[in-house]
């Protein structure tokens, strides 16, 4: 019987890929991989300020470089398209619609220093911003006022809810949406859809059925659970993978050129780099070089890492 495991990679071109998200991208596709899944490549460009085209073409070469390879989007057809955010304005719409038919959505006109100003908002404990429902009972007078002299973002009203789920990596989770997180933005005042949004949107479309991405999305999945539960999807099971640390403690970001896919591909061949992060995440006890299909083979969550990685000094030399 062919494997009802649908995984996605889904990385946002901002810019080069770098050692983190080739880790989240490796663990994603031997998950897939090793249980005879599928796995569907979408383009994250919503956001237009961000996004590039050419990352976009680096980001699919560099996966096909590492040998991590997928069946649908991005020039391996499929039907479930367009396999770019960009392209799926009217998909996003629609779910806006049948957000709004359920009242659940209204407009928000706080400006950025508004929304930072604590009086007024507070803030979790990892400094997010809670929104404290400002704009949430406006009269119409005072809409139509607001409206005339700023463009209001969407918001998403959310109950006073605990959600709770367990993630295959990070165990039980919980978070209660009014006191953790209000009210969410669904779509920005500059008129692009919010990620949270469009994710859940397109994973049910495609038919997702598994989520491995980085730790630092953890938090968000509560928001994208409550979505599911409003648009009628089945949530996948989701795998949040450990951050990668420099040394010192710092996240690796895209900013960081020496370990992104340019610089990496400059010193090492593909199974270099996949037996290095092997090796790191917990698959294998050593570094040596390794395809990414031989992985698959002995592929199981319960040997990667749970807590975030520091990058060893020298593990990846400049
Ligand atoms: N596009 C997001 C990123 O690159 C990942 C979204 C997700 O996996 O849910 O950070």
């Amino acid at each position: 019987m062919a494997s009802s495991v649908v995984g996605r990679f889904a990385p946002s071109p901002s810019g080069r890929m770098h050692l983190g998200n080739v880790m989240s991208a490796l663990l994603c596709w031997l998950s897939a991989r090793s249980a005879g899944g599928r796995l569907v490549l979408r383009i994250e460009d919503i956001d237009p300020e961000r996004s590039r085209d050419e990352y976009a073409r680096l980001i699919v070469e560099d996966l096909r470089f590492l040998g991590l390879d997928w069946d649908e989007g991005e020039g391996a057809g499929g039907t479930h398209g367009p396999y770019r955010q960009s392209e799926r304005t009217p998909v996003y719409e629609e779910a806006l619609r049948r957000l709004d038919a359920m009242g659940l959505l209204y407009p928000c006109f706080c400006s950025r220093a508004e929304l930072h100003d604590v009086t007024r908002a507070p803030h979790a404990s990892d400094g997010r911003l809670i929104y404290g429902g400002r704009c949430r009972n406006l009269n119409a007078h005072e809409r139509a006022e607001l409206s005339a002299r700023r463009r209001p973002s969407l918001r998403l009203c959310v109950p006073d809810e605990t959600i709770r789920f367990v993630d295959g990596l990070c165990g039980p989770q919980a978070q209660n949406l009014q006191e953790e997180c209000g009210d969410f933005i669904v779509r920005r005042s500059d008129g692009a859809f919010a990620y949270q949004l469009a994710v859940v949107v397109d994973d049910i479309a495609m038919g997702v059925t598994q989520v491995v991405r980085g730790r630092d999305l953890l938090d968000s999945t509560p928001r994208q659970l409550y979505l599911y539960r409003l648009l009628g999807g089945q949530p996948p099971t989701y795998y949040h993978v450990p951050l990668l640390l420099a040394p010192d403690g710092r996240r690796l970001s895209k900013r960081e050129r020496d370990l992104d896919m340019g610089a990496l591909r400059a010193r090492y061949g593909a199974e270099e780099i996949l037996g290095r992060l092997a090796f790191l995440t917990g698959l294998r006890e050593t570094a040596a070089p390794v395809e990414a299909r031989a992985l698959a083979e002995t592929f199981s969550w319960s040997r990667v890492r749970r807590d975030n990685l520091y990058l060893p000094e020298g593990l990846f030399k400049s």
